[in-house]
């Protein structure tokens, strides 16, 4: 009897992690990286991966987003030497991701030890380092979507298309007889860029992530009106817009609008700034990887051919920190587009210490913000936050557009559901705060006369 143990993202949205042990092998579904509360502190080599890496045969990673890979660079440095299997294009964003996320722990130790030297206090190491990204790196491999490949005796391995992020995968899994399917993060069917999830008819098992179980996303209109209007109004107030976006996805989302609305005259701003080295990384794989967007816009596919600014002419890529450093002189007319996405990190955490306080600025979140992190509390409407050591009166106007969620609402959850075939597999939902899987586990019980788990983190079941 196979069994499955959650170690990761179970009643959490962060750190998915499921251990499979079938007859013969120890399979690692996801290896995220949890996304914490407080900016400046590094785990320093806590239980973070409570099982032996060397022990695991295999790895399986659905997308690239850190929170479902972040910690496999930690699984190699502790000794795993095994592959890690993903869709081609993950190939290609991974190495963005990691060398980034690599570099930020590296930056961050070195600071910490600074003070702990003053302090006394011996000095940590960093969670991984550069190094640990590159051993991993040697170690992918990629299948194309609908691929389906042997990855151990007895076990087999297939993507299909999640269009959550370029190169998403729901992930099919054949052992002992027995077929698993864990969604991985479920796009939303409004995304401009990609396809539509996959529909699956057939499983034994299935993990299903239900962070928007609860709700569904505003209409697509309504999200880009309010948009547009949030936008205008801050030309009006005459202020900067701070979008705080995921690098992977939601940044080239927000590119594909702002390019719609520049090729039709109604973008009222004259520079837009997409400042994020890793994003301007992603943003080059996806102009790679134009086959794989969707078909709704041709003339966006034909000018994708080329590049971002061919679509959007007043956009700037600002690379380098002197660059990032000069936008803090810019005092109204500009969008800036930075990570991180929940603002726990990155350049958007010094443009907010530098706007927020202005009644003129306004910041857009158009992405989901965990509990604890600095864009849940501005979304909370804090008064006053924290922010790189300093207190900051938050004056500026935030906007919560949520319908630009990567994510699929609480019906395109049930649509997705509802294609597997009865008697229908046995359900665990994964990826949500409790109190939207409730939502989502009620909705399948009245609707589906179908039961969910909700399994704690820790948890192990039989399967
Ligand atoms: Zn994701």
């Amino acid at each position: 009897m196979a069994k499955i143990t959650f170690y990761g993202a179970a009643r959490q949205v962060t750190g998915s992690c499921y251990l499979i042990e079938t007859e013969h092998h120890r399979l690692l579904l996801e290896c995220g990286m949890r996304q914490g509360e407080d900016e400046d502190e590094i785990e320093p080599g806590a239980p973070l991966l409570p099982f032996d890496p060397q022990t695991i045969d295999a790895v399986i990673l659905s997308h690239a987003h850190l929170d479902h890979t972040g910690l496999a660079p930690l699984l190699v440095r502790r000794g795993y030497r095994g592959p890690l299997y993903m869709t081609a294009t993950t190939c290609q964003l991974l190495p963005i991701m990691h060398k980034d996320s690599a570099f930020l722990l590296m930056k961050d130790v070195e600071w910490s030890n600074k003070r702990r030297q003053r302090a006394g206090k011996p000095p940590l190491e960093p969670l991984y380092t550069l190094n640990d990204v590159e051993r991993e790196l040697t170690l992918c491999e990629g299948l194309h979507y609908g691929e389906k490949r042997e990855i151990l005796p007895g076990v087999e391995l297939c993507f299909r298309d999640a269009g959550h992020i370029l190169g998403s995968g729901i992930v099919e899994l054949w052992f002992d007889g027995r077929k698993l399917v864990f969604s991985g993060d479920l796009g939303n069917s409004h995304s401009p860029l990609l396809e539509d999830p996959s529909l699956i008819e057939s499983a034994d098992i299935l993990l299903m992530e239900s962070t928007y179980g609860d709700r569904n996303h505003r209409s697509n209109e309504e999200t880009l009106r309010e948009f547009r209007e949030a936008l205008d109004k801050a030309v009006e107030d005459g202020g900067n817009v701070l979008i705080p976006a995921f690098a992977v996805g939601r940044t080239q989302d927000l590119l594909y609008h702002l390019g719609q609305m520049y090729q039709e005259g109604r973008l009222k701003q004259n520079q837009v700034f997409l400042d994020s080295p890793m994003g301007t990384s992603v943003s080059e794989v996806y102009e790679k990887n134009t086959r794989l967007f969707n078909d709704d816009n041709p003339r966006f596919r034909k000018m994708m051919t080329h590049t971002w600014e061919q679509w959007l002419s007043v956009l700037r890529f600002t690379r380098r920190t002197e660059e990032s450093m000069a936008l803090n002189r810019i005092d109204s007319g500009a969008i800036i587009i930075a990570g991180s996405g929940m603002c726990t990190g990155g350049r958007i955490r010094h443009h907010l210490k530098h706007n927020l306080w202005k009644r003129k600025t306004h910041v857009l979140i158009v992405g989901y913000q965990a509990f604890g992190t600095l864009g849940r509390k501005l979304v909370d409407g804090a008064k006053r936050v924290r922010i790189l050591g300093e207190e900051i009166a938050v004056k500026a106007t935030i906007h919560t557009l949520g319908g630009f969620s990567a994510h699929a609402g609480q019906d395109q959850l049930m649509a997705w559901a509802k294609a597997f075939h009865k008697p229908r597999p046995r359900l665990f939902l994964v990826h949500g705060e409790p109190g939207s899987m409730q939502v989502l586990q009620k909705r399948l019980s009245h609707e589906l006369h179908w039961d969910a788990a909700m399994p704690e983190e820790g948890e192990t079941h039989e399967i």
